[in-house]
C-alpha cells in the first residue's frame, strides 16, 4: 500500500551485507536489530530494528510482525539504557518519500538520547561510523557518548541484551 520500491529493489534488509552481519545484535524469528552504520553525531550507536520479513512501511506491516517489533524494542531499550549509561531512548519510524522513510523495508530507529542533544535538529554525519575503534582508542566498550565504533556499541548491547533477557524472561515471547 502506497509502495515506493522500483520493481527491481535489491533490499539490503533481506539481504543484509554479509559484513554487517556481526552488527546484528538481537535476532529472533520474526525481527532482527543491528547497529546503525550512519549515526547522529551526539546520540552514537543507534539501533535498527526491522521484520525478518519484507514489508515496505507501517501501511503494510502485518500485526503479528508490528508486535514482535515492539517486545524486541521494549528489550532493546531496556538493554541500551544500561549498555550506553544514557539518559533516555527514542523511537523514530519513517514512511514513505515525504515522510523521510529511504530504505523500502519497514525499520524502525531507538536512539539513546542525552540531556541537550538536540536529536530533531541535528543533521546525520556524513561518513558512516568506523567498524572498529581506531588503535589508540582500543579498550573494552565504552559508555554513553564516549563511543566511537560500530564494534564497541555491538559488543555493549551485546552483553546487555543478555543480561536483560535474563532478568525478565517473562517480557520475552516464548518462540
Ligand atoms: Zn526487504
Amino acid at each position: 500500500m502506497h509502495n515506493h520500491a522500483p520493481a527491481d529493489y535489491d533490499c539490503p534488509f533481506c539481504d543484509l551485507p554479509s559484513e554487517r552481519e556481526p552488527d546484528v545484535v538481537y535476532r529472533d524469528e520474526r525481527v532482527f536489530a543491528m547497529i546503525c552504520p550512519r549515526w547522529w553525531p551526539r546520540n552514537p550507536g543507534h539501533l535498527l530494528i526491522i521484520p525478518v520479513a519484507h514489508h515496505e512501511n507501517l501501511y503494510d506491516l502485518p500485526a503479528a510482525d508490528g508486535h514482535a517489533i515492539f517486545d524486541a524494542t521494549q528489550l532493546l531499550a531496556r538493554a541500551m539504557r544500561t549498555a550506553y549509561d544514557c539518559a533516555g531512548v527514542s523511537t523514530r519510524q519513517h514512511n514513505e518519500p515525504a515522510g523521510n522513510q529511504d530504505v523500502w523495508h519497514f525499520h524502525q530507529h531507538l536512539f539513546p538520547r542525552y540531556p541537550g542533544d538536540d536529536l530533531y535538529r541535528t543533521p546525520p554525519a556524513a561518513r558512516l561510523a568506523p567498524r572498529r575503534p581506531p588503535p589508540r582508542l582500543r579498550r573494552p566498550a565504552a559508555r554513553g557518548t564516549r563511543l566511537v565504533s560500530v564494534q564497541e556499541a555491538t559488543m555493549a548491547l551485546e552483553r546487555s541484551v543478555a543480561m536483560v533477557t535474563a532478568k525478565t524472561p517473562s517480557t520475552v515471547p516464548v518462540r
